[in-house]
């Protein structure tokens, strides 16, 4: 097959709060992985309402264009509308490969972009490359994060794929990095549009902020009750880090479900994560094993957790955190 008009890597950015979100930026690192060895140029999508202050930044970590469609319509992210004027640019700019983070919204987008696009996508990929024909080759988990798989999409093109969020590392911000803006101007048909957003209401935990955390500490079942797991928002709180929860946890209602790392919780990778009463099953591990530092306390010397860990404590969590809390609350006076 002939795919030598479709060139260049499309990245969709995603704006949270006015400001860009840290998956978009993960992604453009991601971008620059493949372009490095494509030799092909990077074109961020921006699309929303006075957006045009954000473009530096987006430059600053890598895209070498920003393409902007800024308008009061696209204020608020509507998969209807974000997805038809992206196919109007993927249509353009004839991309090799549009990457997107893999967001709720970008999950929808991708799969609805790639339908009207005749093309394949691949979602929630933690690792991407390239073959010897140019194709991305996206590994991605399957079977509950026992197994992972490459794939690639040979037979179309743009090649589309969500990536997960944390797997990837931005690149080192460089402020003096110069690239083009292209302001568009891009109308849609009002027929189009079958959903419309009234109002975004925001989730009561939004403080808990797990995937931007940098010091997590983790109660597993092995905390005991829940009030035992005082001990873990205690430690957490005085490290200025935020808690999470093995899925155990969440069933026992000791806490709210937006503090659950792993597959079917959130993928963070802080600096420091602290794992008390873990066992590490591969399904709560696939979600924090890209931490830098990962200590870890169990009774069982045998725990897989400590796989994963860089300094195990085997014993009581019920003995060994009070002492911890005891030792970060005297360096905090001295
Ligand atoms: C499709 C699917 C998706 C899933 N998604 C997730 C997910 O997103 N996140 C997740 O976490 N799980 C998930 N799970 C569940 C996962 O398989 C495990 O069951 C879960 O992670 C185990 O949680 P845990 O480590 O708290 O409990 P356990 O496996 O029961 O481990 C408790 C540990 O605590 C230790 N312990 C007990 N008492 C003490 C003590 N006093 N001091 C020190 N150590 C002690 C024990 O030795 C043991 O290792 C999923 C499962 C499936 C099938």
């Amino acid at each position: 097959m002939d795919f030598s008009k479709f060139k260049n890597i499309l990245v969709f950015i995603e704006i949270a709060d006015s400001k860009i979100s840290k998956i978009s930026l993960e992604v453009l690192g991601a971008a620059n992985k493949i372009a490095s060895k494509t030799n092909e140029e990077i074109i961020a999508v921006l699309i929303g309402k006075n957006i045009k202050n954000l473009t530096d930044e987006i430059i600053s970590f890598g895209a070498n264009k920003v393409v902007t469609i800024d308008s009061d319509e696209y204020d608020k992210f509507n998969l209807d509308i974000y997805t038809e004027v992206l196919q109007k640019i993927a249509e353009k700019y004839t991309p090799s490969t549009i990457l997107l983070g893999a967001t709720q919204n970008g999950k929808d987008l991708s799969g609805k972009l790639a339908v009207r696009l005749k093309t394949g996508s691949v979602t929630d990929a933690f690792n991407i490359d390239i073959d010897d024909k140019g194709n991305v080759i996206w590994t991605c988990a399957a079977y509950g994060g026992t197994v992972f798989t490459d794939m690639t999409i040979d037979n179309s093109r743009p090649q589309i794929g969500s990536l997960r969020s944390s797997a990837f590392k931005k690149i080192e911000q460089d402020t003096n990095k110069k690239g083009e803006v292209i302001a568009e101007d891009i109308k849609i048909s009002i027929d189009s549009i079958k959903t419309k957003v009234i109002e975004i209401v925001k989730e009561i935990s939004e403080s808990v902020n797990l995937e931007e955390a940098e010091i997590i500490v983790t109660g597993g079942r092995g905390m005991g009750s829940a009030e035992n797991y005082e001990l873990i928002k205690e430690l957490a709180k005085l490290l200025g880090g935020v808690v999470g929860a093995t899925r155990p946890v969440i069933e026992a209602g000791w806490v709210p479900r937006v503090h659950q790392v792993g597959q079917s919780g959130k993928i963070v990778a802080p600096k420091l994560y602290i794992a008390c009463g873990v066992s590490g099953a591969v399904q709560h591990t696939s979600g924090m094993s890209n931490s830098d530092y990962v200590v870890a306390i169990n009774k069982d010397e045998d725990a897989p957790i400590f796989e994963v860990a860089d300094i195990g404590i085997v014993g009581n969590v019920l003995e060994a955190l009070p002492v911890m809390i005891n030792e970060v609350k005297k360096l905090k006076e001295s």
